[in-house]
């Protein structure tokens, strides 16, 4: 028997429900929504909370999820007829609500309910009395198999291969992973991984247990080969270091010391004022000056040669004595787009390079090869400077100034996708605002990472000690304010923003639950979570190492902002924060750095930090020349 069924849309609009008894549902449907719709862990159809079984069938056309809920010992085989019946019945019945969206009308389908309900019942009755069938393929564990559990290892019999496929399936066997979540074909590999670190950890001789090694005196005296160490394989000692589960001892860091931004102690006390501005040097010295000290483009025949092979070149049919036509120049220009895309420029920038480059030439009669390049370097330039730079200047300390002249906080909120490095870098800007001598109160609004608050405590701890309160006239420079997990991170923010204001605090900088741009549900979140708390600056943490999907992040951030918000002018991206730029090579650099910037003049402000230790530095769009420099060749 049912005890629950209910439709819902995915962002959270319950369009029906029943009830069959008359306990409460609501904290497995929302574990089943935590654990399972939110992190799209939806291969299985089927989850276990506490003791109720909650089957499913998400319909993605009209992002409707359908939840039947019922006791664990029942065995109820109708359950997925059901689902699928009613999907299906209802979706015709009210198709064109669905389609308007119109969640909120009422949906009288009581009737509909019963009658597919007792159908199915019927249906499941009949299955039960049938003599039993042979199991297709699909029915049978085999079609289940993931390519992690067909791996056969030396040693397992049979039977202990049995206990591993149980193992997977009650998570309560390996208490350091998180509970309540079935495990993915990641977690499993990891936990494949684990075993195996333990294996090897275990004895030289894999495939003896460790009471038979221990029979053998001559394993210890006779050279036998080594294990190999992974150099990302993990040991069993450091499981105490990584698992971020639990509240560790204050005095020690919960993170492996490599993942932890520290300050450079040189720079401490020299932050002062303005982010400094980003250089683009050129690599070597020698060829920055020899720009520099040329008016000339092409000064040696050298460099007219190696330069001819570029961009250039393509351009040489144009010079002459006759008027350059829109003509002549599309066959050129096309070529000079399929150039800077194959550069990796988006094609979006190369269209507005060639537009500007064909306005400045139309028209113009260029005689020497010299003039020619000069046009079209200044319009390239032009055209590189227009594009990367912001549309409304920020300046953050005079914004915090202000704030605190109105006695309120002034509010930073960081978001983007997981692991980009929105924490360290929330770290590092905050040693700049105390840097500025301003109070910094940093709200814990990743509520879902495991060890996301801990992360933070570290980065407090020691942006505190680099700046004790004896340094700044008793006052504590960095608090943290947490709520621990699982908690309502709009929510969290507010209180913290109260806080702030309440205790004289300068700045609240809110760090948010990295979310991929897609997921819609967590999107709405975060729009939420800036609509409630009405931030003075949005920033969007994206690593420049991943080029074009950096892009596409930011993109879809921002409309997602625009749209999920409900707001007649709603708070959209405000700048960006482009990290990791150790991590790619200087010709990726500069094209990345362009296509994000491209997309940036939307923003209003950008920041650039290179390693994981480095301090911040700020866009100059003015020197572009390795940009431009890449682009020409
Ligand atoms: P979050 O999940 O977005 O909060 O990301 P984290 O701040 O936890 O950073 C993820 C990883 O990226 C950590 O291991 C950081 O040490 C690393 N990281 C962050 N910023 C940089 C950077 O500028 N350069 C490099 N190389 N690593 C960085």
């Amino acid at each position: 028997m049912l005890d629950f069924f209910s439709i819902f849309s995915k962002g959270g609009i319950v369009l029906w429900c029943f009830q069959g008894t008359s306990q409460i549902f609501t904290s497995s449907v929302n574990a089943l929504i935590k654990a399972v719709i939110l992190q799209e862990r939806t291969g299985q159809l089927s989850y276990d909370h506490d003791n109720v079984t909650l089957k499913y069938k998400l319909d993605n056309e009209f992002e409707l999820v359908y939840v039947v809920a019922y006791q664990k010992i029942l065995q109820l085989s109708y359950v997925d007829k059901f689902l699928n019946d009613i999907h299906l019945e209802f979706r015709d019945a009210y198709k064109n609500e669905l389609q308007l969206q119109q969640f909120g009308r009422k949906f009288e389908i009581n009737e509909m309910f019963n009658s597919i309900l007792k159908s199915a019942e019927d249906w499941g009755r009949l299955q039960a009395a049938a003599p039993k069938m042979m199991k297709s393929f699909e029915e049978s564990q085999k079609s289940k198999k993931t390519v992690a559990s067909m791996i056969e290892r030396k040693g397992d019999d049979k039977e202990n291969k049995k206990v591993k496929k149980v193992e997977i399936k009650v998570p309560e066997v390996k208490p350091e992973i998180i509970q309540n979540v079935e495990l993915s074909e990641e977690d499993i590999i990891q936990q494949k991984r684990r075993e195996f670190a333990e294996k090897m950890a275990a004895g030289k001789n894999k495939s003896k247990p460790p009471t038979e090694k221990l029979k053998s005196p001559k394993a210890t005296s006779k050279k036998s080969k080594e294990s190999r160490v992974w150099p990302l394989g993990g040991a069993p000692k450091d499981m105490e270091t990584l698992d971020y589960t639990k509240d560790k001892d204050i005095g020690e860091s919960p993170l492996p010391q490599q993942a932890v931004y520290l300050p450079d102690p040189k720079s401490v006390g020299t932050l002062q004022g303005e982010v400094r501005d980003m250089d683009f040097e050129s690599e070597s010295e020698e060829e920055e000056q020899q720009e520099e000290g040329t008016t000339d483009y092409v000064p040696k025949q050298v460099t007219q040669q190696k330069k001819q092979t570029g961009i250039f070149s393509l351009f040489k049919n144009l010079v002459g004595s006759k008027t350059i036509t829109e003509e002549v120049m599309t066959p050129v220009l096309d070529k000079m787009r399929d150039h800077l895309i194959a550069k990796n420029v988006a094609s979006e920038i190369a269209g507005k390079l060639c537009d500007s480059v064909a306005a400045k030439l139309n028209g113009k009669v260029l005689g020497t090869f010299e003039s020619l390049a000069n046009t079209v370097k200044a319009s390239l330039t032009e055209s590189l400077v227009q594009i990367l730079s912001p549309r409304r200047r920020v300046d953050i300390l005079r914004d915090v100034f202000e704030s605190q002249r109105q006695n309120r906080p002034y509010v930073m909120s960081f978001c983007g996708v997981n692991g980009v490095g929105k924490s360290t870098n929330l770290a590092k800007i905050c040693f700049w605002l105390i840097e500025n001598n301003f109070r910094v109160l940093i709200a814990a609004c990743d509520t879902f990472r495991a060890g996301a608050v801990e992360q933070l405590r570290t980065h407090m701890r020691h942006l505190n000690s680099i700046h004790p309160p004896e340094k700044h006239g008793g006052r504590q420079m960095v608090q943290l304010y947490e709520k621990g997990y699982g908690k309502d991170a709009a929510g969290i923010a507010l209180e913290a923003i109260n806080y702030a204001r309440d205790g004289g605090i300068d700045v609240v900088m809110i760090d948010t639950a990295g979310r991929m741009q897609d997921n819609e549900p967590l999107m709405r979140a975060l729009a939420k979570l800036i609509k409630v708390n009405e931030p003075d600056l949005v920033l969007f943490v994206g690593e420049a190492l991943v080029g074009n999907e950096a892009v596409d992040q930011l993109v879809k951030f921002n409309q997602a902002l625009a749209d999920y918000s409900n707001s007649e002018n709603p708070h959209t991206i405000d700048g960006i924060v482009l990290t990791k730029f150790d991590t790619i090579d200087d010709k990726k650099l500069s094209v990345k750095a362009k296509d994000v910037a491209h997309k940036l003049s939307m923003c209003s402000f950008y920041v650039r930090i290179g390693k994981l230790n480095e301090d911040l530095k700020k866009n100059r769009p003015k020197k572009l020349r390795r940009l431009w420099n890449h682009c020409s060749q």
